[in-house]
């Protein structure tokens, strides 16, 4: 009886021990099913704030509203310490990199221009002449070119055939069999083209014209819609109108630096408050825009057309959207990261930014939208700032950093070694070092040396001392910038606030390895994403394999930065 009485409660014993560990295991599998249906996101909108250094967005806080930077700094995942690890800070180098998970070394854009040694030109990162823009008006005028990357493109084609690793955009459009819809949208030529990648379509905004554009690699024609669009001129309805403050001067933390010595007059722009725009058919006109908040209001409204139109985020396959808001960086090269017109530009996208989210709330729903927003790079403070500040900077000309090289490759017995100059690369005269019998390396470290003792140059690094040098975490940058073919032989790196200087009316810069130049935001923003504020160390690269992960896709072919796990949980 007894011995009854303990196979029974064995038995019990047992079928309890089966049905907790059956019970765990149902619930494994719960989760693990419910990990792979994910969180039901119809449309990834990737928003890129062209030359949004990261601290601006705190130190202009108390000037935002609700709904835009709050909404997305108080709802999502907030990673305050990102830094891109590569040495050219650039537009198109710190795109490709949002786009791609992947550093220039991988992705070939290794700055907004490059020397291509064998045809002897210079480069237009996404130049194409294969595929010239298509004209939006019949006798279209040209207006001034100032962006002094655009400026050097020979060609009016563009194109993403450069970029040599796939976006995150073209693992969407493989994953689901071509379904996705892709789009990207900027102000820039290159914040449209790069994040759009190979398989997408891409629409900028035209300083010729105020039209947003396309190239023929995309459309043979342009969609209804587009034409419509182009045919409001909404631009135009600005001729004659100035960018004013939104907000009563005393409520800004930087009231008193408008009228700075130093920044730019874009040829009657002015350096203070009210900035005429003059009127639509001055040849600056458009250009001046850009350079204000009607540039992001502009890029925000062709975008809500192209959402309504492209029926985008309608459906169970998810869509992607990159909108790249150009106007911070447009003010900052002319009137510097501390400028009254800095904060203002950034409290007036604040309010862009908030429009765009209810609108997405409205059309696509923000329960079924995963929002990114980073930058592409930081910026700068002028030389003349900080040098008033007590912290001395300077410009440093390019046509002396030729003359000095070439002295140096006169002691060599070669006159004019330097075949190409665009910063921060010096391509040689490499033809002549060798009909001269030189060692390419000794003549290379020579240069390097001499132009590492100059004034605002803190290293040039002659590409081959990369490996030996790689400790150095400045070197590091400068190898993760570093494509075989399209590099110069030696990379200049100037001092913190000096600037590698372009002649024109660009004022302030970015495109150094130092931190103000590397720090950007990361935000992600969505369904089940938490509310929370991360400090650790990421960076960019990170960005494209966590879209990834959270669609439970692998990450882009060349990626190579890891989803972040916060974003996640
Ligand atoms: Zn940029």
């Amino acid at each position: 009886m007894r011995e009854k009485m303990y196979i029974w409660i064995a038995i019990r014993r047992i079928s309890q021990i089966i049905m907790v560990v059956l019970t765990l295991f149902l619930a494994e599998n719960f989760t693990y099913a419910d990990a792979q249906t994910g969180p039901d996101v119809r449309l990834v909108l990737q928003i890129t704030i062209d030359g949004l250094r990261s601290d601006l967005i705190n130190r202009y806080e108390n000037g935002f509203g609700k709904g835009g930077f709050r909404y997305l700094m108080e709802k999502g995942t907030y990673y305050t310490n990102a830094h891109y690890q590569h040495a050219n800070t650039e537009t198109i180098v710190g795109h490709t990199t949002l786009a791609t998970g992947t550093f220039p070394s991988q992705h070939g854009m290794i700055g907004n221009v490059w020397f291509d040694r064998e045809t002897g030109e210079l480069a237009y990162n996404i130049g194409d002449p294969d595929h010239p823009i298509i004209s939006t008006r019949e006798n279209e005028s040209t207006g001034e070119q100032i962006d002094p990357a655009q400026k050097k493109s020979r060609t009016q084609g563009r194109s993403p055939t450069a970029i040599l690793a796939p976006t995150f955009s073209d693992g969407l459009a493989a994953y689901y069999g071509g379904r996705s819809k892709i789009f990207g949208v900027s102000g820039k030529d290159r914040g449209a083209v790069s994040m759009a990648g190979h398989v997408g379509k891409a629409f900028w905004y035209s300083t010729n014209t105020g039209d947003f554009v396309t190239s023929t690699y995309y459309y043979d024609t342009y969609p209804d819609w587009v034409s419509k669009w182009n045919a409001r001129r909404q631009a135009e309805e600005y001729s004659g109108k100035s960018w004013s403050l939104l907000n009563d001067v005393s409520s800004y933390l930087l009231a008193a630096q408008d009228d700075r010595p130093y920044e730019a007059d874009l040829k009657g722009y002015g350096r203070v408050f009210p900035h005429p725009f003059g009127q639509a058919d001055d040849k600056l006109f458009y250009t001046r825009i850009l350079v204000s908040p009607i540039g992001d209001k502009l890029t925000l409204d062709f975008s809500k057309a192209l959402i309504t139109h492209e029926q985008l985020g309608q459906d169970e396959i998810p869509d992607y959207l990159s909108i790249s808001f150009s106007s911070v960086d447009a003010v900052n090269h002319f009137f510097g990261p501390s400028s009254l017109e800095n904060e203002d530009i950034v409290v007036q996208l604040d309010r862009t930014l908030a429009d765009l989210i209810e609108f997405i709330d409205k059309s696509v729903g923000l329960d079924h939208t995963l929002i990114v927003l980073s930058a592409d790079h930081g910026m700068a403070d002028m030389p003349e700032y900080m040098t008033e500040l007590g912290f001395k900077a300077g410009r440093l000309e390019p046509d002396a950093i030729v003359k000095m090289t070439n002295k140096v490759g006169q002691q060599y017995g070669i006159d004019e070694i330097v075949r190409f100059f665009y910063r921060p690369y010096l391509y040689l005269d490499n033809e002549k070092i060798s009909a001269a019998k030189l060692d390419q390396t000794v003549v290379e470290q020579a240069i390097a040396d001499a132009l590492t003792n100059t004034d605002g140059i803190a290293l040039a690094v002659a590409s081959s001392r990369l490996s030996s040098q790689r400790s150095n975490p400045l070197v590091a940058q400068v190898q993760r910038n570093t494509h075989i073919t399209r590099s110069g032989d030696i990379y200049i790196i100037q001092e913190p606030y000096w600037f590698l200087f372009d002649k024109g009316p660009v004022k302030a810069m970015h495109g150094s390895p130092w931190r103000y130049d590397t720090h950007v935001p990361i935000i992600f923003a969505g369904p089940t994403i938490g509310a929370q504020t991360v400090h650790r160390l990421v960076h960019p690269v990170d960005v494209a394999p966590t879209i990834a992960a959270f669609l439970g896709m692998t990450p882009p072919g060349s990626a190579q930065g890891s989803a972040l796990e916060e974003v996640l949980r």
